[in-house]
Order: structure tokens, then sequence, then C-alpha cells
């Protein structure tokens, strides 16, 4: 699984897509217990909400977790790619946030 360093506060993130909408999204490249999110495969990965007993470790969206996320989060057309998240931020400042980077599930 790939870890790339999130542009805005240097987290370690792992980017994944969404199970069925295909939407990129960085995840927190650390299990967390308190997160919603499993990680179903690795080539490429790809990640669901997690559903109770799922066995698989818990991963909290870096959107969520980003302390520069509010910045951010609500860009719709997010980048595939880390390196681009730079310009997103920019673009994303005037649009208000969304509350749920997966609010199409
Ligand atoms: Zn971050």
């Amino acid at each position: 699984m790939t870890t790339t360093n999130c542009r805005s506060c240097g987290a370690p993130v792992t980017w994944a897509t969404h199970a069925r909408t295909g939407r990129p999204a960085p995840l927190d490249a650390h299990p967390h217990p308190e997160g919603d999110l499993a990680i179903l495969g690795t080539n490429p990965p790809t990640y669901r909400h997690a559903q109770p007993g799922d066995p698989q470790p818990r991963y909290r969206s870096h959107f969520a977790t980003c302390p520069h996320g509010p910045a951010w989060r609500g860009d719709r057309t997010f980048p595939t790619a880390a390196p681009t998240l730079g310009e997103t931020i920019t673009r994303a400042a005037a649009t208000p946030p969304m509350t749920d980077p997966e609010d199409t599930r």
C-alpha cells in the first residue's frame, strides 16, 4: 500500500478509492480504534465504511483528522493524487465544507 504525506500537515496518509464510487480519498496511514472505514484491498487499495463484525482494522479519513481539513475537505473534485493537494486548498477555501466526504453512500 502506498503511503504519502499530507501536503497540509505532513501526516502519513494512504490513498484509497471508495469501493463503490471510485472516489479517491486520503486515509490516515495507521489504524485507529475509532475509525469507521475498512480498507479492503491493496492493489489498488479500496475502502468502504466498516460494517459491524468486520475483521479489518479501522481507519479514519484524513478528511476528518487533518488539522487543516476544514480548508479543503469541501472540494468535491478532490485530486487523485496528493501532489496537487496544495492547489486544492486554495480552490476549496471559498466553498462551504461538507459534512461527510462519503455522503454518496
Ligand atoms: Zn493533513
